[in-house]
């Protein structure tokens, strides 16, 4: 008797209104309301549905309307012809916040943050059947999430990942995708993070650059990072090059330096910088009189984020310091791992990733 070799049959994929046909590609619009000049309000979203069975895999950009590295990382990546060998299904949604996109902020017209207004419900405000809809059309189809966020208006990220150290998929989803850091960090309520979490889809979010800019290196090390991940979920085949060498390093807390006076600051250390306890990391003074004070660090650690806006009020967070517990390896590991997706470069552009 001949043993028959079971070969999985992959399905249809069903997304809004359209069907996706297994090694087909499509951009399908979801309605999600109109602006009130009447004019239709859609997220699109780009589905890659794979003719080999595997995961889910939803990528997410501009959730806050004027972050917009993830955007171009979306595009970036769709435009890698090794996608069309994926192993399941990738769903990339470059611009969540339509509202927010089209105005460059933050928000939703009604000064609501579109992330904290998860799970939503409904009959809520708008921002609150958005996240309602958008969990329950797009949210829920998908097994793995990636979310890609920058720093606030006038605030820039080192780039880093977040993830909760309580489920271990999303935490070596986290470890695959490789940014320098990882930061274990709980979800805040009213993130997609938060619901995804309470739905048991492994969630990872990338924070790194600033607000209404692109970052070269942060949109770098987005798009490899994704491809990682891809890989680790067995969705892309692995490559010798794109592997990572070094390990990211991890911080279990971190905490924003605030101003303690109003005035002008100047500021003195960068993203990535490792300081001491007692550092000088600005001076804030007055333009009309002697009035000048230090800021220094109160412990040691990573400038993992920084306020580029030198006017600043009492209560303003100037950096984000991480603590971590090998300080005294960190230069060299954050080094490395620059200097690989640095290397990785040219393999981004043109090469290995054949980048189009
Ligand atoms: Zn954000």
């Amino acid at each position: 008797m001949t043993e028959s070799v079971q070969v999985p049959v992959v399905q249809p994929f069903s997304f809004g209104n359209s069907v996706i046909q297994p090694g087909q590609r499509m951009v399908v619009d979801i309605p999600f309301g109109k602006l009130y000049t009447h004019t239709e309000l859609n997220i699109g979203a780009h589905v890659i549905h794979g003719k080999k069975p595997g995961p889910v895999l939803l990528i997410t950009a501009a959730l806050h309307g004027d972050e917009i590295n993830g955007v171009e990382i979306c595009r970036r990546l769709l435009k890698l012809p090794k996608l069309n060998q994926v192993r399941g299904t990738v769903i990339v949604v470059p611009i969540v916040n339509t509202y927010g996109f089209v105005q460059q902020s933050r928000y939703l017209p009604d000064r609501r943050d579109l992330n904290r207004s998860f799970p939503g419900s409904e009959k809520g405000s708008l921002g609150s059947r958005m996240a309602w809809q958008f969990t329950d059309r797009i949210l829920k189809k998908c097994t793995h999430v990636i979310d890609l966020h920058t720093g606030a208006i006038h605030r820039s990220n080192y780039p880093q990942v977040r993830a909760t150290s309580k489920d271990k998929v999303s935490l070596g989803m986290a470890e695959a995708f490789n940014a320098p850091l990882i930061i274990k960090a709980a979800s805040r309520d009213g993130t997609m993070r938060g619901t995804a979490n309470s739905l048991g889809i492994p969630i990872i979010l990338y924070e790194a650059g600033e607000a209404l800019r692109f970052d070269e290196q942060a949109i770098n090390i987005g798009v490899r990072g994704i491809l990682n991940v891809m890989q680790s979920l067995g969705m892309l085949a692995k490559t010798r090059r794109a592997t990572p060498k070094t390990n990211s390093l991890f911080s279990k807390k971190s905490s924003w330096i605030r101003a303690e006076h109003d005035g002008i600051a100047r500021y003195y250390q960068s993203l990535g910088q490792i300081v001491q306890q007692g550092d000088v990391l600005a001076h804030i003074y007055s333009p009309y009189s002697d009035f000048e004070v230090a800021v220094t660090a109160p412990f040691s650690g990573i400038v993992i984020g920084r306020n580029n806006l030198p006017l600043v009020n009492e209560g303003e967070a100037l950096f984000h310091i991480a603590e971590v517990s090998e300080l005294g390896e960190a230069e060299k590991t954050l080094d490395a791992i620059n200097d690989e997706v640095d290397g990785a470069m040219p393999a981004v552009l043109g090469g290995d990733y054949g980048v189009v």
